[in-house]
């Protein structure tokens, strides 16, 4: 068996096929395992149950004797790689792999046929819907697209945002407003301190690795289509997992003017992702960083001069593992640490149309 292509559906592809009775099935993958759609913990489960994921091979041709398909042929790929991008390919020759059975997948293709062509509804090259990315209106007014049918593969996560964005859209095409007038999105930040050195949420650091969810035995699992394969964790492990939690949304908050320049928190933080330093170039102030900066993507938090000596304090965001021991040193409250809210406004937070609030009056 033979499953080409190497997302979540192949994943779900090659182990139900060994559920069904197949003896040996191969993943085929035209690129290298770093440029997989698939997820990590997916493609480890596959290979748990013994599925091969073979590398930089294209597919060609299947190969069809007395009617029968007897295998594919796939180009053997080589790549050239630069900073992790791929910047060339070329075909180091041609491979006849025997199979019985192909399952094909590489994903889908909107289909529109059902949209006429003369309706005022605009394609791209793609054959998707031209759309506006604020308000998800198509090229013809009042008609909304949003999802994968309008911006190629993404996920369930998107497609729910883009709904909620296209219901303000409606509602406002349906009122006669302006479609771009939106609510402003907010963040609120409030102090999560409930004694002199306690918060409100569980901030002890654990420096664990992520356990593994038990899995049923390889024996056990083919038993049956139904068996489920992950076991889930016990109260207790599921209490340990939950804290490593790092409190994404408890942030570190700065205050430049309470600071005397102790040091204590520098001296207390176990990543040393803080660092009090003379303002300056960028790369020269990275350059004088306590610890090493592991992601120049990400930028620095450089506060404003600090009052006695008018150098910076420079925090590396993606080191921080919000333990909260900095704001906790602190004998000034100069950190904090605070809850994050982000809000963003959804079709309820719309004022209803003048009209129909108008209607609502008389009646
Ligand atoms: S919250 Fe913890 S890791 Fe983050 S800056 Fe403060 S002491 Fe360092
Ligand atoms: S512990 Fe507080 S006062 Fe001392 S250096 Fe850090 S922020 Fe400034």
């Amino acid at each position: 068996m033979l499953i080409i292509g190497v997302g979540n559906t192949a994943m779900d592809c090659c182990r139900t096929s060994l559920r069904l009775g197949a003896k040996s099935v191969k993943v085929m993958a035209r690129k290298p395992r770093g440029f997989f759609k698939a997820s990590e913990w997916e493609l480890e489960d596959a290979e748990e149950e013994n599925v091969e994921i073979v590398v930089n091979h294209a597919p060609k041709a299947f190969v069809v004797e007395g009617g029968r398909l007897k295998g594919m042929t796939f180009e053997q790929l080589e790549y050239d790689m630069e900073g992790g991008e791929i910047r060339g390919q070329r075909v180091l020759g041609e491979v006849f792999v025997p199979c019985d059975d192909v399952i094909l997948a590489i994903g889908q293709e909107n289909a529109f046929p059902w949209v006429e062509r003369d309706l005022g509804i605009e394609f791209d090259r793609w054959d998707v819907p031209k759309v506006d990315p604020v308000t998800f209106e198509s090229t013809r007014p009042g008609v909304f697209f949003g999802g994968d049918a309008a911006f190629g593969p993404k996920n369930i996560i998107w497609a729910v945002e883009h709904g909620h964005q296209a219901a303000i859209s409606i509602h406002k095409h349906c009122c006669g407003e302006p479609l771009t007038a939106r609510l402003p999105r907010g963040v609120n930040l409030q102090s999560r301190k409930v004694g002199m050195n306690e918060w409100s949420y569980k901030n002890d650091y654990d420096a664990a690795a992520r356990r593994l969810v038990p899995h049923v035995s390889l024996k056990e699992r083919f038993r049956k289509l139904n068996i489920e394969v992950e076991l889930g964790f016990d109260a207790d492990r599921a209490a340990e997992e939950v804290g490593r939690c790092l409190n994404c949304d408890i942030q570190t908050v700065f205050h430049a003017s309470l600071c005397i320049e102790c040091d204590a928190c520098i001296d207390i933080c176990p990543t040393d992702c803080l660092t009090i330093t003379a303002n300056g170039e960028e790369a020269d102030v990275v350059a004088r960083l306590k610890a090493p900066r592991r992601n120049p993507d990400q930028p620095l938090f450089v506060s404003e001069p600090l009052k006695q000596t008018a150098r910076i304090m420079v925090k590396d965001e993606d080191l921080c593992v919000h333990c909260g021991l900095c704001a906790e040193r602190c004998p000034t409250d100069a950190w904090d640490m605070q809850k994050s809210w982000i809000e963003i406004p959804h079709a309820e937070d719309e004022a209803p149309c003048p009209s129909v609030t108008r209607t609502l009056r008389r009646a």
